[in-house]
């Protein structure tokens, strides 16, 4: 990703992506009378990650940008899985983000009777019947993508046979897994969905919503579709993967003979060094290898929130990579791009010394403490200056200090002088080391007077300048310095024989502690800030104020992108 910024304009005057083609074709020929009305239909299983940050954005983006609607559904049809703190952690997220289903709230289960009666109308005219097969039965008996499968003996059961053993599955006189209720389709059609496809299965568990009203639950395929024309979907928008659903998706709503929306299909979202299966994130959530679903490194919408993203850098994102037809991987790095650019115009400046030695300016009087004045954010006039106290002892960072300084080293070193930003030029004089050890435990300099802004040699000429904070004044905080998630680009599609989990950094949380000037003390949880040379952080939800602790978003350079070229 180049460095230069994705202009307004641009965004603006851009063609159409192939989704707005196929609508504003639609709204051309008047297929639904010019209404465009979208849904996000996520399974409350798990919270929600980055990729469905792309849908949210997707859909939602089509209903504003055609004066259309947006529909927020959960599609809650497996009840071992689904959970209320999902939901509630979904509708957070969706918020979050920034945008809103008004009064669209919708569950799948809400239709549970409806869906019911579509099954009877399937059954009555003969295009779905009870089978009595396991569910191993069913799969062995399925065939192959090459090889045709065979139809069950239960197939040819009469209508009245069907709605009576069916009535009675619902009224649950059968255990789990001793009927299902299939379509009777095509047992070798080549599209594998298609073979008589379940609709119904026996599960005597209480659902999150609907408690024991029920003990059969209709299977997502069967849900989903006929869902979306309840609500007057006009466009089905779903992942590559439901490409081969769809002439069960069509041929579910031709059968039962309802309203028909029209399903579309992007490529998913995938991002280098992390991995999307909500399955996968919630085995990292248990095993401990994260410290939760918020955990800072997580893909989660709630873990990128915690960690300092902000919901119009994920939607820059989402905008900026666009939906393609074909899957694809995005460097991580182009979201770190988005955070930085939103960032470096809302975050105000701070000075914080990651890694502290500390300098003792000789000629400054012992107990003086001035008040240095330092613009807030130079992005952005109106965020004001603040004052950051100068005194005789300060901490600079140890790499900003070198010995014996390579030639092109501009920071401070004996004899060398350098700017301490918005206070005065400095010159090292010596250095003081642990005679035990050898490390340097003070750096003595002295300053020039003349050289603070308004003086008349301030605008002197150095080649460095510095960061730094008083020593007296400092806050001290804790800094949960985070690095990628995994060790490889793919931790999805790891070596023979190997796993994701093979692929965990074992140093992607390191924790450090930082010396912050004094304004920090105001700073509440989620508050973010640039400290000035080092990197955008934000302030975690584990912080109090005796103990501040702050989470690095992003380092303020690309430093990979730079590793990786050098390579
Ligand atoms: P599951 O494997 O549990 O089905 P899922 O990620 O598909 O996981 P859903 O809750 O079904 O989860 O997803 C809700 C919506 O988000 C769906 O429309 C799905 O297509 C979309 N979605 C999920 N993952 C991605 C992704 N990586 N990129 C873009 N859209 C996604
Ligand atoms: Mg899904």
């Amino acid at each position: 990703m180049a460095e230069n910024k994705l202009p307004e304009e641009e965004k603006n005057t851009r063609s159409l992506n192939f989704i707005e083609e196929i609508i504003e074709e639609d709204n051309r020929i008047g297929v639904y009378n010019g209404r465009v009305h979208t849904r996000f239909p996520p399974e409350p299983n798990g919270y929600l990650h980055i990729g469905h940050a792309k849908s949210i954005c997707l859909n939602f983006g089509l209903g504003k940008k055609y004066n259309g609607k947006t529909n927020l559904r959960f599609d809650d049809t497996n009840p071992v899985k689904e959970d209320t703190e999902y939901v509630d952690s979904i509708l957070e997220d969706v918020k979050w983000l920034g945008f809103d289903w008004e009064d669209r709230l919708f569950y799948a289960s809400d239709y549970f009777g409806q869906l019911y009666d579509y099954a009877v109308i399937l059954i009555r005219k003969g295009k779905a019947y009870v089978c009595d097969m396991t569910a191993g039965e069913i799969g062995e008996t399925r065939g192959s993508p090459t090889r045709p499968g065979s139809e069950s003996l239960f197939r040819s059961r009469s209508v009245e046979e069907n709605i009576d053993l069916f009535t009675r599955m619902r009224l649950g006189e059968f255990p789990d897994g001793a009927k299902v209720l299939r379509a009777k389709i095509d047992m070798a059609s080549p599209n594998m969905h298609m073979r008589d496809p379940v609709l119904y299965r026996i599960l005597h568990t209480s659902h999150h919503r609907t408690g024991d009203q029920w003990c059969i639950y209709p299977m997502y395929d069967f849900a989903h579709g006929q869902s979306d024309s309840i609500e007057r979907i006009t466009h089905s928008i779903c992942t590559l993967e439901f490409e081969v659903h769809r002439p069960l998706y069509d041929w579910f709503i031709r059968e039962i003979g309802i309203y028909s929306p029209r399903q579309i299909e992007f490529a998913r979202l995938n991002v280098t060094y992390t991995i999307m299966s909500k399955r996968k994130l919630l085995e990292l959530v248990r095993d401990g290898n994260v410290s939760g679903w918020d955990d800072p490194r997580m893909p989660t919408i709630c873990g990128l929130r915690r960690r300092g993203f902000t919901p119009a850098s994920i939607r820059n994102f989402a905008d900026i990579i666009g939906v393609a037809k074909r899957d694809n991987v995005i460097d991580v790095s182009l979201l770190e791009f988005c955070i930085r650019e939103d960032l470096n115009k809302s975050a105000n400046r701070l000075m914080a010394v990651l890694n502290p030695v500390r300098i003792v300016i000789d000629n400054y009087p012992d107990d003086l403490v001035e008040d240095m004045e330092s613009v807030n954010n130079p992005e952005d006039e109106s965020k004001g200056k603040r004052k950051l106290p100068f005194s005789k002892s300060l901490f600079i960072e140890r790499e900003d200090f070198m010995e014996e300084p390579p030639n092109k080293f501009f920071r401070l070193a004996p004899g060398r002088e350098v700017r301490l930003k918005a206070a005065y030029i400095i010159r090292c004089e010596s250095v003081a080391k642990d005679p035990e050890t050898g490390e340097i435990i003070e750096i003595h300099c002295t300053y020039d007077p003349q050289t603070r802004s308004g003086m008349p040699e301030s605008n002197r000429k150095v080649k460095g300048t510095l960061h730094w904070v008083s020593e007296k004044h400092a806050v001290k905080a804790e800094i949960r310095l985070y690095d990628r998630l995994f060790t490889i680009e793919n931790p999805d599609d790891p070596e023979n024989g190997k796993t994701y989990k093979d692929y965990l950094n074992p140093d992607s949380l390191r924790i450090s502690s930082a010396m912050i000037e004094p304004t920090v003390k105001n700073a509440v949880i989620l508050d973010k800030y640039q400290f000035e040379r080092t990197g955008y952080f934000s302030v975690d939800k584990d912080s109090t104020p005796e103990n501040l602790v702050f989470n690095r978003v992003v380092p303020l350079k690309d430093s990979w992108s730079k590793v990786e070229k050098v390579k």
